[in-house]
């Protein structure tokens, strides 16, 4: 089985009485260790596509195997819960707690693994210190520049051990020298510790950072190519 693997996912909503088909039939399958960008226009999917493979939300209808768990029909909290073990989140807007220091930030997801106290403060330290954020630890969000707080949210993947890691236009919000550094440290993540990627971005540059394109249209999978990156 593969390590991600969805089968004819449709999400359907009701809007004013007429259907719209956000995913109309995608069907991927995605090894561990991949490193894949999801490109496409606005209205495309993609969202609803790293929301459902994120766990955060469910397909009307389809098949969703991730890491060997049949995720399409769980209920709630047995969703929030293969999130909390399998899925880091790296989004545009960082989404850190924001009245929460960086290594709260870090430990958060840990609070779910029966971890003692001293093991998620060791794990969360070493992965901020990884991250080049040593001193910062104590640090808030409003007092971390953009490119330390996507930091954070990767050392957050990270330290929890997360096997996937999903970034919606990671590099949205960030100058071009900044979104460098980032990409460059997802690349080097993904291959030396072989955490599978799955990336939303509207830039061929971010793309070309990823070892294979999916392109959406309408809800459905347009293309599906290597990019030749190694
Ligand atoms: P993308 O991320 O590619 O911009 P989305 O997944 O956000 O695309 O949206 C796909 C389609 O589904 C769009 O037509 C959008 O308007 C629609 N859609 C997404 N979420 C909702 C929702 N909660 N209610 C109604 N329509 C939605
Ligand atoms: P992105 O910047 O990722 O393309 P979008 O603007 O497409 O984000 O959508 C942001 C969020 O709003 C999505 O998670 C989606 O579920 C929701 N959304 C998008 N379109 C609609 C809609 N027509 N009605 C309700 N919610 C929507």
């Amino acid at each position: 089985m593969r390590f991600l693997e969805t089968k004819e996912l449709y999400k359907i909503y009701e809007v004013g009485g007429q259907e719209v088909h956000a995913l109309d039939g995608v069907s991927v399958a995605i090894d561990r260790g991949e490193f894949v960008a999801i490109m496409g226009p606005s209205g495309s999917g993609k969202s609803t596509f790293m929301n459902i493979i994120g766990c955060l939300d469910e397909p009307t209808r389809g098949d969703y195997f991730l890491d060997g768990i049949e995720v399409a029909g769980l209920d709630r909290d047995e969703l929030a819960e293969i999130r909390n073990r399998k899925v880091g989140f790296v989004f545009q807007g960082f989404n850190l707690l924001p009245r929460t220091s960086a290594l709260e930030n870090v430990e958060l997801p840990m609070l779910y693994n029966n971890l003692s106290a001293a093991e998620r403060k060791k794990r969360a330290m070493d992965a901020l210190r990884m991250l080049g954020l040593k001193g910062r630890e104590q640090h808030a969000p409003s007092q971390l520049s953009g490119g330390q707080q996507q930091r954070v949210a990767i050392a957050r993947a990270l330290a929890n051990e997360a096997p996937l890691l999903l970034a919606d236009e990671p590099t949205g919000n960030l100058d071009t020298k900044t979104s460098v550094e980032i990409m460059e440290l997802l690349k080097g993540l993904n291959s030396a510790s072989g955490i599978t990627i799955v990336l939303v971005t509207h830039e061929p540059e971010i793309a070309a950072y990823s070892r294979r394109i999916i392109r959406f249209r309408d809800g459905r999978v347009q293309s599906d190519e290597a990019t030749g990156s190694s």
